[in-house]
């Protein structure tokens, strides 16, 4: 058990932090002491050597002042100063040209025979000792040079001491850097632990909680800002699948309870043969219904795998657009609606021509059912004998390199309060007006209409006025135009 958390706790951020805090700190206070150790070390030298040079002064100013200065009390008083200054065994030495001791004070060590060339200050180190050394002159020609002395063992006993005070504080850095680090880094990861709680609690169906912004604007905050906008795109994403899923559930169960109810009558005693057939027709009817509503499901599902899309390259919009025109003339007519089309500039692009002539069919079947349906209902209230219309043109923008496809109708327009929703999945406009016409669908038309515009990276657009009519506008990019335009298709 205390294996198992140590074991845990062994791989956790807030050890790591830890660690790396103790390590930093360690290292840093180790450094820091290791500098001051060395500075210490260089102000005591450099301390000594000032001493040792202030002392040859003294000595050079005495001899030069006092001409004719008795050797013999000078040397008293230069001994008299060396056992003052015993401690750090301070001593005098003359020494001749060839660097001969000619006289040395009580307590001078034994020195070996030393270079005087210079005639400024020069320091040496000859065994435990620091030694400055000077050329005096006109002084006495058998000693001209004199050398002070003391010994480093005061400064190492001094350093010692700073070494003995760099151990306790460097084992209490080892001791208090990775207790300190495990405070703090329990702290900083805190917030971590709670929105681990937090999203640990999440569940599809219960997406409503959201972590905790605490105000710091830190890295934490930030991350906690980013996961709740996460959370909220999820908890969208699932209600609309969710809403997806029951809507196209309701819409199957409508036509599968028709065939059945038809089938039940069928069945439910002996009929005619006419009363047989127009039963079938109504199965038949439903039948095309449901396998028009599951093609539509099947293809929302392609688009919105975000699979690539499959692309024709070198695509003619235009070719495309002039077939589905022809392809729905037979229908306007039928359904008294002028389906015009405007002389069309060539445009490439590049696009799936299943998919672009899914689009086309949707906007001019919508264009002429919605169009026919007011004017038969005008026509048959009496109030006007005009045609419905509809327009379909094309812009090539070379500027922006980009075509846009306009499809325009004079039907019955679409309300500012459903405009905003037609594009949703399984929205249709209910209008009481419309009663009593054939325009019943599904409700996903336009849905997938704009799914594919935008793997073709373009964008659909409607606008409408009730009682005017409605425009859509699908731009899409153009590719660029080859020198030779490919072949009508
Ligand atoms: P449906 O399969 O029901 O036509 P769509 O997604 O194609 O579904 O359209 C959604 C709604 O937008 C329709 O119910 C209809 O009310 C409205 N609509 C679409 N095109 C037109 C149009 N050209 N004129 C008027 N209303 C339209």
């Amino acid at each position: 058990m205390f294996f198992e958390r140590f074991r845990t706790d062994f791989r956790s951020l807030r050890f790591r932090l830890m660690m790396w805090n103790a390590l930093a700190v360690f290292v840093t206070g180790f450094a820091i002491l290791l500098i001051v150790r060395a500075g210490m070390g260089y102000i005591l030298r450099y301390d000594l050597e000032r001493v040792l040079s202030e002392d040859l002064d003294e000595i050079a100013l005495n001899l030069r002042e006092e001409r004719g200065l008795d050797f013999e009390r000078l040397h008293r008083e230069l001994d008299r100063k060396a056992r003052g200054h015993a401690y750090h065994q301070w001593f005098v030495v003359f020494l001749d040209r060839a660097g001969e001791v000619v006289w040395s004070s009580t307590g001078a060590p034994p020195l070996p025979k030393l270079d005087t060339e210079s005639k400024t200050t020069t320091y040496s180190t000859v065994g435990d000792y620091r030694l400055a050394c000077r050329e005096l002159d006109g002084t006495r020609e058998r000693a001209p040079v004199v050398c002070v002395g003391s010994s480093l063992g005061f400064i190492q006993r001094e350093m010692a001491v700073v070494d003995r005070l760099a151990i306790v504080v460097a084992g209490f850095l080892l001791i208090a850097s990775p207790v300190g680090g495990y405070i703090l880094a329990g702290r900083a990861t805190q917030p971590l632990a709670q929105m681990m709680q937090t999203t640990a609690r999440l569940r599809p169906t219960e997406m409503h909680e959201r972590l905790k912004i605490r105000g710091t604007q830190d890295e934490l905050d930030r991350l906690a800002i980013t996961v709740n906008g996460l959370l909220d795109r999820l908890a969208a994403y699932l209600k609309q699948k969710h809403d997806f899923l029951a809507n196209a559930a309701h819409e199957l169960r409508t036509p599968l309870s028709a065939i059945r109810s038809s089938v039940e009558v069928a069945l439910s005693g002996d009929r005619t043969v006419d009363e047989y057939n127009e039963l079938l027709a109504e199965v038949i009817d439903e039948c095309s219904s449901l396998e028009t509503l599951v093609n539509q499901l099947l293809l929302l599902a392609e688009t919105d795998a975000e699979r690539p899309t499959v692309m024709d390259a070198n695509l003619r919009l235009d070719s495309i657009v002039t077939r589905a025109a022809e392809m729905f003339q037979g229908v306007a007519e039928f359904n008294g609606v002028r389906l015009r089309v405007e002389p069309l500039p060539c445009v490439i692009v590049n696009g799936n021509r299943h998919y672009l002539r899914q689009v086309l069919s949707n906007l001019i079947d919508n264009a002429i059912k919605f169009t026919a349906s007011r004017y038969q209902l005008l026509a048959s209230q009496g109030i006007t004998s005009k045609r419905g219309e509809v327009t379909i043109s094309m812009d090539r923008d070379n500027v922006h390199n980009r075509a846009q496809l306009i499809i325009e109708d004079n039907g019955p327009g679409i309300g500012p309060e459903d405009l905003p929703f037609i594009f949703d999945r399984f929205y249709r406009v209910d209008r009481s007006r419309m009663r009593g016409t054939s325009t019943g669908g599904t409700g996903l038309g336009l849905s997938i209409c704009q799914a594919i515009i935008q793997t073709h990276q373009g964008t659909i657009e409607a606008s409408s006025t009730i009682d005017e009519g409605t425009r859509f506008v699908i731009t899409l990019p153009l590719t660029a135009v080859p020198a030779e335009p490919p072949a009508l298709v």
